[in-house]
Parts: C-alpha cells; structure tokens; sequence
C-alpha cells in the first residue's frame, strides 16, 4: 500500500531525465482536482485524520488539514517548487510506486492558479520538544508574500484561496459552487471507502456533509457515509489469484450491495488500486460484465473493490491527473473481477432468467412477451393468449402452504412442485378482469348487466377531487360509464366533484387517497382512458404487499385467480407466478 513510506525522505528537484519522464500536462481543472492532490498528499503522510473545508464551491476556499508527518521548515518552500518531490528520486522508482503522489507538480501548480499557504509542521520536532515549530508560507503570484511560526501539532495544513483568480477562462466554467460542492463530496465519499482506516471530515459551506469514524472496517464506513444500517444488503467481495508460473498473486476485495442498493447512476461504484483511486475502462466493463443481468436493467450497485497487486504490474504515469492506468496482467484481473462479483451476486437473489433451468422459470412466460398495447384492452380474453396446458386447471389445484414475507403466497401442486404467487398482482389481476367485464357488459347484455355492475361502496364522507376546466368538461360526459364501474360522482360547482362511492372490494378504503390521481385519469383526452383507469382501479384497491393473509383467503384469492384469463401475468404486465418444478427440487437437492 502507498501509506506504508515510513521515514520520510527530503523533498529534492528530479533530476531533469526524471522529470521528462512524467506524463505532463494540466492537473489542475476545477476545485475537485485541488482536493484530491492535497488529499492524496495527506495519506502520503500516513495521516489517521483528514479534514477538508471548502467554501465557495472551493473557488474561495479549499483547507486540507492532516495529522501527517509534516513537512520540515526548510523544504517548505521547495515543496511548492516544480519537480519538486520526497517521494522518487530515479527513473527506476517509477516502476514500482508505493505513494499516491510522484510528479511533484500539484503544489507548485496549485501555487501558480491561488493563494496558496502551507502550515506544517514536522513529526520529528515535537520530538524534541520545541514550541510553535510549525512554520507558515504563503505564495500568491509566484511569490512568497508572508512566512511565519505558529504554534500546532505535527501534521500539515493546506490553505488554497481564491483559486483561478488569474485564469478567467476557467472561472467562467464554475458558477455553480453546489455543483462543485457535489463533485467533492463523492470524490470524499470514495476516499473514504478507499481508506477506512482514516478518519475524513468534510465541511461544504460550514455545513459537515461527512464524516467517518476511522475504525479501518469497510462495512462500517459505508453505513456511516450512507446512514444505513447496511450489514445485511452488503456482500463481501474477496478472491485471491493463486500464483501460476512464477507470477505474483493479486488480490481482490471490497464489498457489493443487494439489489435493493441498485441505483440509477455508476456514481457509487469505486474502484482503487494499490490504494489509488483510478478509472479503467477495461475494469469498468468488467465489473459492468460482473453485474450484468444480475441487477435490475440500466441499474447500478453500490460498489467498492480494492485491487492489490504488486507495484511494478501497475503503471500510474499515463495521465497527469493520475486517474488512469495501466495493468501488466489486465485481462487477468479484468476475468477475476467478473467472476468475482457474479459468484457473489449467484448466491444473493437473483432475477429467476438467469438461473440455470430446469427452473425456477416464469410460468406461462410467453405471455410476458405479449407487448403492452396501449389503447382500449377491455377485448382482452383468453383467447388473445394461448391457453397454457393446463394454466387455470393447475391453479385450481393448488394447496396454498404459507406466506412469505407478507407479499408471496407458497403454494404447493398435486406433483410436487412449488409455486410462488405475488399476492398484490394476483388481486390486481382478478379486480382488472371483474371490472372489465362489467364494463364490457354494461348495454352489452342487459340481461346479464344488474348483476355484474360493480357494486359500489358509499363514502361516509364524500371526497371533493379539483379538475383542470378542460378536464372538467370530459370527466362530466364520462358520470354515466364511471358510476357503472361504482365511481358515483356528481359535479359540486365550478370545476370540483364529488365522489360519493367506489367500487365495492377489499381495497376500497385504500381507494379513497387515489381519488384525484384516478380523476385525473377518467378526464385524459385520450381513447386509453378507460383502460388506464380499469387499471389504474385495480392497482390501487388491490391488496398491497405487506398484508398479512390468513391461509383461507390465500386460498380464495388463489382459486379467483384461477378463473381469471390470463393469469400469470399483471395488468402492468409484470409476472405474477413462479414455477420451481419438481426436476429443478430433484435437481437441486441431489435426490
Ligand atoms: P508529490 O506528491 O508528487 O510529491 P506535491 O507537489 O503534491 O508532489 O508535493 C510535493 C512534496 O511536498 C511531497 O513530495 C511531500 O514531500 C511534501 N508534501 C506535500 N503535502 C504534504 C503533506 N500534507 N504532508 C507532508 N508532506 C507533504
Ligand atoms: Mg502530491
């Protein structure tokens, strides 16, 4: 690890074929780049404690403050020289690096774009007892314009003000200083996770936004940085390559969260290397290519992942800012990763398409296929989906067991086999398809119309929804066809109605905080607002997740879903059933 620099060496110029050898060009580009120069130099000095300040979107103020080994007066100054470092001195050092830093170059381009002001004081003084034997500098211009003693601990304080005062181009890019503030608080949150050994404080305009205990346990650290209680949702990641024809082995670690932790951005997935934190495409497709099909689509999971390998496999000189680098034995690494992070996500619950058959499988899957028609689907019947063999026949049979988690019926078949039945789509199903044929049948067949309008439940208190005026005028023309669904609505003056029913079922007090949104619906200026609404309806009374079932109504929901025509699958269109058969038990168990 680069922290593991002991005695520290004295701050010396490169040589000049050393320093041509570093990858050149610019480091600093906004605040965030600041931050991370003065923060890698604060783990460079085996600090335990890192604060940052920043205000102004860091345009005013960066402070990086480090309980380090210091830096000693007299190499003060040369510290914010150009090829300025204590941390190479030959063109042979760059070929196994064990700091963060190595280019010499970040103060002293600091110095040239701020104020920029050094406090430091070396471990080796307070040694020796001396007082107020930190010492101050403070460059502005290129110049030296105040040097100075304070008294303080060992460690080093790096005040950069006024940062680009002197480069308007690149002050015109950062107006936003909650933009930049955003920047730094993940680039904080990766240090982080990064170091959990290391205690990280970070104020953004007086206000903390993190902070960390340092107690050196990764898991720990997370559930600080994101106040959750994470033990459970995390899965730790660690492989470690055995050694095969002399090559050195390399080590993986660092944690993944469940799917539940799944998150629309890649902004929580951190990698480091030999503790520096870089970005590799390659890796990035491997982690991407380790997650793949395993984690809700387009969604991303919270990640850390530690790559240690030995120094010379890794070359950090290909970019100045140090982000990027390259591998020795990458394709190696990159199979490792993803083979590492699938093992791990194989083994926490996974999407059902991606086990190996004989099953668990989607039963009836082919009717998931069947796209979402958008427009009127009250036509929908059994027919449109090719009966399954035996689909209704087999519900019929089926010996509810017991429920899970409040949300999924276990259900047992006369074979043996298991199936698993989400509670909240199986009613939404049968309510969509009761409802449909009472709107089919209203002046379809008279006959059959007093007894299949849907019966309606009388609101104790009526509800007043509030319409835009056009809706107003649709919803009106619509009272007939929604009272014969058991929505009795009346205009109430102006553009408000008053709901006084809604359709009789197990889910209509939960109805009722639905009204506006279903309103909203029942006055679309579209030709899909009945079946919106049907479904819309149905969603919103059917029973939620979460409610506990006694095991007779398991047993009469499952038999409604029985007869229903197409039951495997939700009005969304999601699926309601899983099937693990027989052969997957006899299979699976080794029977
Ligand atoms: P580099 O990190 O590449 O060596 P820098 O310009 O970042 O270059 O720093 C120059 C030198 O200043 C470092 O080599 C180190 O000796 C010293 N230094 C900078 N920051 C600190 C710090 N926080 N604690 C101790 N020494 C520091
Ligand atoms: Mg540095």
């Amino acid at each position: 690890m680069p922290t593991t620099q002991t005695a520290r060496t004295p701050i010396l110029t490169l040589p000049p074929d050393v320093a041509e050898r570093i990858a050149a060009g610019e480091v600093i580009e906004r605040p965030v780049s600041v931050v991370k120069e003065l923060v890698e130099n604060a783990i460079d000095a085996d600090a335990h404690e890192i604060r940052v300040e920043i205000r102004g979107g860091g345009l005013r103020l960066i402070r990086v403050t480090d309980d380090g080994y210091g830096i000693p007066e007299d190499e003060l100054e040369r510290a914010c020289a150009r090829h300025s470092t204590s941390k190479i001195s030959s063109v042979e050092d760059l070929s196994h690096l064990h700091t963060l830093g190595f280019r010499g170059e970040a103060l002293a381009s600091i110095a040239t774009v701020s104020e920029l002001t050094l406090l430091s004081r070396a471990i080796e003084t307070e040694e020796m007892g001396e007082e107020h034997a930190a010492a101050l500098i403070t460059f502005r211009n290129g110049e030296v314009t105040q040097r100075a003693r304070r008294a303080r601990l060992h460690g080093t304080t790096v005040t950069v003000r006024d940062l680009f005062y002197n480069v308007p181009a690149r002050l015109k890019f950062m107006r936003d200083p909650r933009t930049e503030g955003g920047h730094i608080t993940q680039l904080m949150r990766r240090f982080a996770v990064g170091y959990p050994g290391i205690r990280f404080h970070l104020t953004i305009e007086e206000r903390q936004v993190l902070q960390t205990s340092g107690t050196g346990n990764l898991a720990t650290t997370l559930a600080e940085l994101y106040h959750l209680p994470l033990a459970e949702m995390l899965n730790a990641l660690s492989f470690r390559s055995s050694e095969e024809g002399g090559a050195q082995s390399f080590e993986l670690n660092g944690y993944i969260g469940n799917r539940a932790l799944a998150q629309a951005s890649r902004q929580h997935i951190t990698l480091f290397i030999n503790g520096r934190l870089v970005q590799s495409r390659p890796l990035q497709s491997a982690l991407e290519a380790g997650y793949a099909g395993l984690l809700p689509k387009g969604k991303h999971p919270l990640l850390v992942l530690r790559i240690d390998l030995p120094a010379e496999e890794l070359d950090a000189n290909v970019h100045p800012a140090k982000t990027e680098v390259k591998l020795a034995r990458e394709a190696g690494v990159a199979a490792a990763v993803t083979k590492t992070i699938r093992a791990v996500l194989e083994r926490s619950p996974a999407l059902p398409e991606d086990m190996q058959l004989p099953g668990p499988a989607l039963v009836y899957q082919r009717r998931l296929h069947v796209p979402y028609r958008r427009g009127l689907r009250v036509a929908e019947s059994a027919h449109e989906y090719p009966a399954s063999p035996g689909a209704a026949e087999v519900l019929a049979t089926l010996r509810p067991l017991a429920q899970l988690q409040q949300a999924v019926i276990l259900a047992e078949a006369p074979d043996g086999s298991l199936y698993l039945i989400d509670q909240h789509r199986a009613h939404e199903r049968v309510i969509y398809e009761h409802l449909r044929r009472v709107y089919t049948g209203a002046g379809v067949q008279p006959g059959e119309q007093e007894e299949q309008w849907a019966e309606s439940h009388l609101l104790l208190e009526p509800v007043i929804v509030e319409l835009k005026r056009h809706e107003a005028e649709l919803f009106e023309q619509r009272l007939p066809i929604l009272r014969g669904l058991g929505l009795e609505c009346e205009r109430f003056g102006g553009r408000s109605f008053l709901v006084r029913s809604v359709p009789n079922s197990a889910g209509q007090e939960q109805l009722v905080g639905y009204l506006p949104e279903l309103a909203r619906i029942a006055s679309e200026d579209s030709n899909e607002w009945q079946d919106r609404l049907l479904i819309g309806l149905a969603c919103r009374s059917a029973l939620r997740r979460g409610r506990e079932l006694g095991i007779d109504e398991q047993r009469s929901l499952i038999s409604a879903l029985a007869s229903a025509s197409a039951p495997a699958v939700c009005p969304h269109g999601s699926p309601i059933l899983l099937h693990y058969s027989r052969t997957f038990l006899v299979d699976k168990f080794d029977w």
